[in-house]
């Protein structure tokens, strides 16, 4: 079984897609997909050795070799133009390396119809670079589990949709880019414990903070000021 957050970035994995997981460290999520026949093929990829052995022995092991190919490889370097992947799994790596990982390749994406992403940080650079490259987010989750906030993203190429599907709005605006333009549409319960603590962090730094430290001290009042008026 996997967990909650592995369940819900393979809930987001559309139907029949052809999937490269990278960063697949133990490939659970690819031999989930294929084991619950969402999907029958996938490319594990992974940069580090020992995981990528552990992995390959594992598909091994159940048999699924036939339909996960698990490959070492760094980034997108995994994926082959004759593996037609159209969904990118990139989960539980920061926000900045899913976007470095994604940026350093960005001819590979022409194909890709959806990227699921699972950044455990810096999620508002993350969507900053989705915005700039023309990805839409589509979806998106966010949920607690041991004690951690996650948040899952879902863009598609803006390529793939028909011109009259495309939104006008166009550019996602700071509080979107920080807070998930789909997260604050719902405003779950989850979301707004997560601003919360964040807020409450705030204030315990604040209230160390010496008044001498003008510069920093706004900064801090204006992130506060953010999370206060989308909890209001
Ligand atoms: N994706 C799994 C998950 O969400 O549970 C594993 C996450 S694990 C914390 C991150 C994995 O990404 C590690 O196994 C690490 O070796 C791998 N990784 C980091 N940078 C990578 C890169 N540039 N290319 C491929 N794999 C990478």
């Amino acid at each position: 079984r996997l967990s909650q957050r592995l369940q819900s970035v393979a809930d987001f994995v559309s139907k029949g897609a052809r999937v490269a997981d990278i960063g697949s460290d133990h490939a659970y999520l690819p031999a989930y997909l294929v084991q619950e026949g969402t999907i029958d093929f996938a490319v594990a990829g992974e940069v580090v050795e020992g995981p990528f052995n552990i992995a390959k022995n594992h598909i091994n092991d159940i048999n699924l070799h036939n339909k996960i190919d698990v490959r070492l490889a760094n980034g997108l370097a995994a994926i082959e133009k004759d593996d037609q992947i159209d969904n990118i799994v990139i989960a539980g790596m920061g926000g900045i390396l899913i976007s470095e990982i994604l940026g350093a390749d960005i001819k590979k994406l022409k194909q890709v119809k959806r990227l699921i992403l699972q950044p455990n940080n810096h999620e508002d650079t993350l969507r900053q670079w989705l915005d700039n490259q023309g990805f839409k987010i589509v979806d998106e989750k966010i949920l607690l589990e041991a004690g951690k906030f996650y948040e899952i993203i879902v863009a598609e190429s803006t390529d793939c949709f028909t011109e009259n599907s495309v939104s006008t709005d166009g550019r996602l605006s700071v509080k979107e880019l920080i807070f998930g333009p789909k997260l604050l549409l719902e405003k779950s319960d989850i979301f707004c414990k997560k601003w919360e603590k964040e807020r409450d962090t705030l204030n315990k730094i604040l209230k160390r903070l010496p008044e001498e430290q003008v510069i920093k001290r706004v900064e801090l009042q204006e992130q506060k000021q953010k999370i206060e008026e989308i909890l209001k």
